[in-house]
């Protein structure tokens, strides 16, 4: 795998970073590992060189990552408009990070494409649709953190990667790759993590905090949503879970509650299309997609959820039922039925 970034594209972020004193860094909403690992690592090494970083996350982020160092900082929009949009009108460069598309970031959209400062975006998702002096997009790379590495890495700032730079890269890598499962079939993403390795990360700590950390609750809507909720389709080798509001309440739902449900029924035999879906109060239902193999989920994702994202982890949004959702999920698997065979 070739993560070669262009020497122009390089020269370009390099003279943005040393010309610039305040940096704004944001990424998609629903922040997951990957989001706030390369938003922390980037802030960091600005950090380090006396620079002004600032992270604003459209909403907040799961409890399970405030260990991670600079969290504790985060601004969340939803939560200080005011603030948010303060710190935008003050900075010199925004940071995009693991998003391809503006409305990725909800109610910052407006704030962020109407913004006349320089951009900057490093991302890993198909389809990249964001205008910027400086782009790193390589939809095949396992995760923006690993991009990140590769991007400090060609700037020479590679004295700036210390232990937090590397738990927090690690941090992305790890989740996006479902503990290096998936996107991960290839040596260069080994090497990465050795020298991440190197740096002396706390291997188990990081683990520990992201995967150790369920409430009874959740292990319990987890129980629950398996037992009352899954469906098998095996003519399509599909299978799908839902959690509506009920199950919420009852188990006391908490944002990234719901994290990794959707590859539960990947572990069925013969399943080759996964789907979990969220519904929420205001009428929408979240839809996570997974795929093994040549099913295209983004493909799926965008003709039926107006949504994308990776081939084989993508997701999107359904405006109505939670009933509704599943309906048109169903008869989705339906038209796909060839290339689920
Ligand atoms: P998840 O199911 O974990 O929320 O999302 C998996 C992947 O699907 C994300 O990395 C992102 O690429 C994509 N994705 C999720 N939701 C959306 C959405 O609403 N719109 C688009 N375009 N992509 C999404
Ligand atoms: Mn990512």
């Amino acid at each position: 795998m070739d993560f070669t970034i262009a020497p122009q594209v390089i020269s370009k972020i390099k003279q943005l970073i040393s010309e610039n004193q305040s940096f704004t860094i944001t990424t998609h909403h629903n922040s997951d590992g990957d989001a706030m690992g390369s938003s922390t690592a980037i802030a960091e090494v600005l950090r380090q060189m006396g620079k002004t970083a600032n992270i604003v996350l459209p909403n907040d982020y799961p409890a399970f990552f405030r260990w991670m160092n600079g969290a504790k900082e985060i601004i969340n929009y939803e939560r200080k408009p005011k603030e948010s949009q303060a710190i935008f009108n003050a900075t010199d460069v925004i940071i995009c990070l693991d998003f391809n598309q503006l409305n990725r970031i909800d109610g910052l959209e407006q704030i962020v494409g109407q913004s006349p400062k320089a951009k900057i975006v490093v991302d890993h998702h198909l389809g990249l649709n964001i205008e910027a002096d400086a782009i790193v997009s390589f939809p095949d790379a396992s995760s923006t953190c690993e991009l990140v590495y590769h991007m400090l890495q060609a700037c020479g700032y590679g004295q700036y990667i210390n232990r937090n730079v590397a738990e927090s890269l690690y941090t992305g890598i790890v989740t996006d790759t479902g503990r290096l499962d998936y996107a991960s079939s290839y040596s260069d993403i080994y090497m990465v993590v050795g020298n991440l390795v190197e740096k002396g990360i706390r291997k188990f700590f990081i683990h520990d905090n992201i995967y150790n950390v369920y409430t009874y609750n959740r292990m319990r809507l987890q129980a629950a949503v398996l037992h009352e909720n899954m469906c098998f389709l095996p003519e399509f080798h599909t299978a799908y879970i839902t959690i509506n509001q009920k199950n919420k309440k009852q188990y006391d739902f908490q944002l990234g509650d719901s994290e990794g449900f959707v590859n539960i029924p990947m572990v069925i035999k013969d399943v080759k299309f996964c789907a979990l879906f969220t519904e929420y109060e205001n009428g929408t239902v979240k839809v996570s997609l997974r795929s093994k193999g040549k099913f295209p989920a983004n493909k799926f994702a965008e003709d039926y959820f107006a949504g994308g994202g990776h081939f084989n982890a993508a997701g999107g949004k359904y405006i109505g039922s939670l009933a509704d959702a599943v309906q048109t999920f169903v008869n989705g698997v339906h038209t796909y039925k060839e290339l689920l065979q």
